[in-house]
């Protein structure tokens, strides 16, 4: 309960949320990095579900992997079968659990070494699941969804369900590793695409300088 009343308050005040932390300040709280999920959504104009209070609460849970990777997609959402209106945008959660590889689960509790970056990173992935379990936009698990390999890496990013949870990934990203180039960015008037691609290709030159693979055209 006391999670919902705060989810809440923060809703109201999400800028509250990033005051309090410094740019190197990361936080694997749950309950912080839900608020910045949010609150980035909202700085983005992703639209969230509106049924997202009669949640149960979300759990973190780990999976054996050495890549630095979440359960991609909405079925990150562990049972999602048991989810209630699923086919539906006004779906909500029983026993909503979001699965982290356990090298990604060590890194952000800091018991793993990594470079800055991909320190960031490793937070970023999370961010990219929490808009999935948060965002508006569904898509079932039917076969029109693309599923992301190198050879259609962009059809992957650019389905609208994928745009929203990369656009959000990348502008957490970016506020931790170059606020500067993040905030002019945001103030470039261009088409919201135009500017999805722009964040999503800061995001990833930061991460791979020599390597142009996962950049989108
Ligand atoms: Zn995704």
């Amino acid at each position: 309960m006391a999670a919902k009343i705060s989810l809440v308050i923060s809703l109201l005040i999400p800028s509250f949320v990033f005051s309090q932390l410094k740019p190197k300040s990361l936080s694997n709280d749950t309950f912080i990095l839900k608020n910045q999920t949010l609150y980035i959504m909202k700085k983005l104009g992703i639209g969230v579900r509106k049924n997202i209070n009669k949640d149960d609460a979300l759990f973190f849970g780990t999976y054996n992997s050495r890549f630095i990777s979440c359960v991609y997609g909405q079925d990150a959402i562990a049972p999602y079968y048991r989810s209630k209106g699923l086919d539906t945008n006004e779906r909500w959660y029983i026993k909503p659990i979001i699965n982290l590889s356990s090298t990604l689960d060590s890194i952000i509790r800091n018991k793993k070494d990594t470079t800055h970056l991909f320190y960031i990173d490793a937070f970023s992935s999370v961010i990219h699941e929490l808009t999935h379990y948060y965002q508006n936009t569904y898509t079932g698990f039917d076969s029109t969804y693309i599923k992301g390999t190198l050879e259609n890496f962009q059809e992957h990013v650019e389905q609208p369900v994928e745009l929203e949870a990369y656009e959000a990934e990348a502008y957490y990203f970016l506020f931790f590793a170059d606020k500067k180039a993040l905030k002019k960015i945001m103030e470039l008037k261009i088409p919201k695409k135009e500017r999805f691609k722009i964040l999503y290709n800061s995001q990833h030159k930061l991460l791979y300088p020599n390597d142009s693979i996962l950049m989108l055209k």
